[in-house]
């Protein structure tokens, strides 16, 4: 039993904007009051909801592959010693799986959403995520160019399409369902892509891009899960694409969809050299569509290494750069690209990239509706949050750093005109209530009766000015695990997965299609419940 006094509250789900309130802890859940136990002096400190990632990578054979490409960030990297508390670990742009625990509760967050997982690895994704302490974490199944979907949709077979993606969703033991380049990745077996949403897909007659999205955001409404269709649109990084990313916020049509890290898709100019930022015409249209959340998916300068299912994407990536590149194919079910990559400020293209991330967290006006990620490690690594949230905190510091942007590039972003700042209340949306309610968590990101007991006790003026980067408690299910950003005691994270209805037909359906199209054998096929030592099932809507 504990009870933090003194500080200041933050709680936007239970509309408490700073004030001073006691947070009571029993068996792991926030409670209303409570009689005795151990207290947490929180004057001059400022209290939040755990922070919830609702896009990351942290697990799984892609970032096995990119652990493996990139030993130079490794060698460079901070080390976590061998303790009496912990294990040791090592950081980088793609930390060990201990490391990535105590980064991620070290910055205050308790909670982590693995944003793209084959089916055909999910059993070593969840051994990965297994390993990581401190967080809990849910993950999410690639079903965008998996064959046996898109073969139901030619032959307009829906009702059993979704039977399907309900089976193959806890054959995976997943939690939602990721759409990364819709028929492009199946496309990219032939060495093509799929940029336009209405042609057909490569194979196909009648699958498009369009019916791909619009099949899935509907099954996935009709399975009743509670994180809506998680959807990295087509044409990713390219000049112009603003307009397909419009054009698919269309194709949704009314169901509920996640746009993930929308930054890399809200670019105008017809090439490289005249690429700039349209994030004021794709703000206007999210702002409009309230079915859409979204999540930033920010880039900042210095190292990433960017890691997708989008391997024609990486493919052109690597042309462009010359940097190394990694390329696996996943059977029929999805790929996967890696580059390494650098963000230089002297470079237009990503001075752009830098300042569209930021520019759509200050024009999207509902904070509720917008994440903050930077899909690490894609844009950044997810330990530099806090140079995100001063940024969106202090206008003043953010002009500065445009000034020092290219002169060319200035000419081709909004971010110096735009003087919203956000509130610690907003902040608190932005980085737990938000992603929680998106995901679907309702026992996480707030600090009501009944919540999960994650909470996050910041000094209200932090020495280095910097907001976030030293909690001076974290505490995960009611333990205090960091002190003064330290870890202090390592906890297993639980795993939450769902188990929607489906029909018991379509197992035998798919135990007689499956060795004609697998290698695995049916039988070896799903991940049983009982490898994922610490799952829970979060019920559908
Ligand atoms: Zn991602």
């Amino acid at each position: 039993m504990l009870r933090i006094t003194g500080g200041k509250v933050y709680d936007p789900s239970n509309g408490i904007d700073g004030a001073v309130k006691d947070i009571c802890i029993a068996d792991g859940k926030i409670v209303a009051d409570l009689d005795g136990g151990s207290s947490i002096d929180a004057t001059g400190m400022v209290v939040f909801p755990g922070g919830v990632d609702v896009h990351t990578h942290v697990a799984g054979g892609a970032l096995n592959f990119a652990r493996g490409l990139v030993p130079e960030t490794q060698r460079a990297a901070r080390k976590f010693l061998h303790t009496s508390d912990r294990r040791s670990g090592l950081g980088g742009m793609t930390p060990t799986t201990f490391a990535t625990g105590y980064l991620y509760a070290g910055m205050g967050w308790t909670t982590v959403n693995e944003a793209a997982v084959p089916i055909l690895s999910a059993r070593h994704t969840h051994e990965e995520l297994h390993d990581i302490p401190l967080v809990d974490k849910t993950s999410l199944v690639l079903m965008a160019n998996n064959e046996l979907v898109l073969d139901l949709l030619e032959a307009g077979e829906i009702e059993r399409a979704k039977q399907v993606v309900s089976w193959l969703v806890w054959a995976a033991k997943g939690y939602g369902v990721k759409a990364v380049n819709p028929g492009g990745v199946t496309a990219w077996k032939w060495g093509k892509n799929a940029n336009t949403l209405f042609g057909p897909v490569e194979g196909y007659q009648k699958v498009t891009p369009a019916r791909i999205i619009s099949s899935l955001a509907e099954i996935v409404d009709a399975l009743k899960l509670p994180h809506p269709l998680h959807l990295h649109c087509n044409n990713l990084g390219v000049p112009g694409n603003v307009a397909t990313t419009i054009e698919t916020m269309k194709v949704i049509d009314g169901h509920r969809a996640h746009l993930a890290h929308i930054q890399f898709h809200a670019y105008g100019g017809d090439d490289w050299s005249s690429m700039r930022s349209e994030s004021v015409r794709l703000a206007d249209a999210f702002n409009a569509q309230k079915n859409l959340t979204a999540d930033a998916g920010v880039v900042l300068f210095g190292n990433a290494v960017t890691i997708t299912a989008d391997g024609p994407w990486q493919h052109l990536l690597y042309e462009l750069t010359g940097h190394k590149w990694g390329n696996l194919d996943v059977e029929n079910e999805t790929g996967c690209g890696i580059v390494p990559y650098v963000y230089k400020d002297r470079n237009l293209v990503n001075a752009v990239q830098w300042a569209v991330g930021l520019e759509l967290l200050l024009l999207i006006d509902d904070p509720w509706r917008i994440c903050l990620t930077t899909d690490h490690p894609n844009g950044a690594g997810f330990w530099r949050y806090p140079e995100i949230v001063q940024l969106l905190t202090d206008a003043e510091f953010r002009k500065a750093q445009v000034k020092k942007l290219p002169p060319k590039a200035q000419q081709r972003i909004v971010l110096a005109d735009l003087d919203r700042e956000y509130t610690m209340s907003e902040i608190a949306i932005l980085t737990s209530a938000g992603p929680a309610r998106t995901l679907g968590l309702s026992q996480k990101g707030h600090l009501g009766p009944g919540a999960d007991a994650d909470v996050t006790i910041y000094h209200e003026k932090p020495e280095n000015g910097r907001f976030f980067t030293s909690p001076r408690y974290v505490i995960k299910g009611g333990q205090i695990v960091v002190e003064d950003g330290d870890v202090r005691a390592t906890t297993a994270g639980r795993e939450f997965v769902v188990h929607p209805a489906c029909d018991d037909q379509i197992e035998g359906y798919l135990r007689e299609l499956f060795p004609k199209v697998y290698t695995m054998s049916f039988e070896n096929y799903p991940v049983e419940i009982e490898r994922l030592r610490h799952a829970q099932i979060q019920p559908c809507l």
